[in-house]
C-alpha cells in the first residue's frame, strides 16, 4: 500500500548565500502493506513529521521513491498529487486542522465539494459520516464550540468522506485526554477491522503506538534495525 525507497531528505538552513545542508532523513526504506496499523516512533527531531509530509506529497523527497496504492507518487507534480491525495490519502492531525468559520457539517463535506459531488449527494454523505462518528447532534456546532475529542472526530469524518484506502496521522491524540485518546484508538481499530483502512500512524505515545501490527523507530533519520513487531 506504501513504499518507501531509499529516501533520504536534508533541509538548507540559513540565509541566501551561507547555506548550510541539515540532514534529516537517511535512506529510509519500509513497507506498510494493505490492511495494516503501522505506527512510527522516534523522540522528537527524529524526523517522523518529515517523513510523514514526504509521503503526504508536501514535500518531494531529495532522493529516493514512494509509492502509495500502485501508483509512483514521490515524481507527481504539486497539482497532480494533490488530486492523487483527495482520492487517496485521509489526514488527521495532532492540531485537528478544522476551518473555524466552518461548521462540524461543513468541515466534513468540503473534500465532496472539492471532488465535485452534487448537491444531493454531499448532503446525504455528510450526514451519514456525521451519524458514524457519533456527531449528528453537533452538526451545527462550530469548532470553537466543541470539545478537543469532537474537533478530533470531525476531523477524522473529514478524512473518511471520500473513503480513502490509507490514513496518515501525525500525533493524532496528542491534544486528546486519556479518556478521549482511548475511544479515538478504538475508533482507529474498528475502522482499520471493519473497512479495512490502512494506518500509518507517527506517535511517541506508547499507548497508540501498541495499537500497530508493526513499529517502527527513527533515530537520527535513520529506521533502528532489529525492530520488534508488536
Ligand atoms: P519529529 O516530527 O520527529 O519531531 P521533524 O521531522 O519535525 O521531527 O524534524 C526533524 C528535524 O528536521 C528537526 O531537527 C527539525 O528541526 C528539522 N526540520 C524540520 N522541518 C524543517 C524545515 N522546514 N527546515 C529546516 N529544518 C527542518
Ligand atoms: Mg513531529
Amino acid at each position: 500500500m506504501i513504499t518507501v525507497h531509499n529516501v533520504s531528505h536534508d533541509f538548507e538552513i540559513g540565509k541566501k548565500g551561507r547555506q548550510t545542508i541539515f540532514p534529516v532523513l537517511k535512506d529510509i526504506s519500509f513497507t506498510v502493506n494493505k490492511g495494516e496499523i503501522v505506527t512510527i516512533v522516534g523522540r522528537s527531531g527524529s524526523g517522523k513529521s518529515t517523513l510523514l509530509n514526504l509521503i503526504s506529497g508536501f514535500i518531494r523527497p531529495k532522493q529516493g521513491e514512494i509509492s502509495i496504492n500502485g501508483v509512483i507518487v514521490s515524481n507527481l507534480n504539486e497539482s497532480k498529487f494533490a488530486d492523487f491525495r483527495i482520492e487517496n490519502i485521509g489526514f488527521i492531525f495532532q492540531s485537528f486542522q478544522l476551518i473555524p468559520s466552518m461548521t462540524a457539517y461543513q468541515n466534513v463535506e468540503l473534500p465532496l465539494i472539492l471532488k465535485g459531488i452534487s448537491e444531493a449527494a454531499r448532503r446525504k454523505m455528510t450526514e451519514e459520516m456525521l451519524a458514524k462518528v457519533g456527531l449528528s447532534d453537533y452538526q451545527d456546532h462550530y469548532p470553537g464550540e466543541l470539545s478537543g475529542g469532537q474537533q478530533q472526530r470531525v476531523s477524522i469524518a473529514r478524512a473518511l468522506i471520500v473513503n480513502p484506502p490509507v490514513i496518515l496521522a501525525d500525533e493524532p491524540t496528542g491534544s486528546l485526554d486519556s479518556e478521549t485518546e482511548e475511544d479515538l484508538l478504538q475508533f482507529i481499530l474498528q475502522l482499520n477491522r471493519d473497512l479495512g483502512i490502512t494506518f500509518l500512524i507517527i506517535t511517541h505515545d506508547d499507548k497508540v503506538a501498541k495499537i500497530g501490527n508493526r513499529t517502527i523507530e527513527l533515530k537520527d533519520g535513520q529506521i533502528v534495525e532489529g525492530m520488534i513487531a508488536s
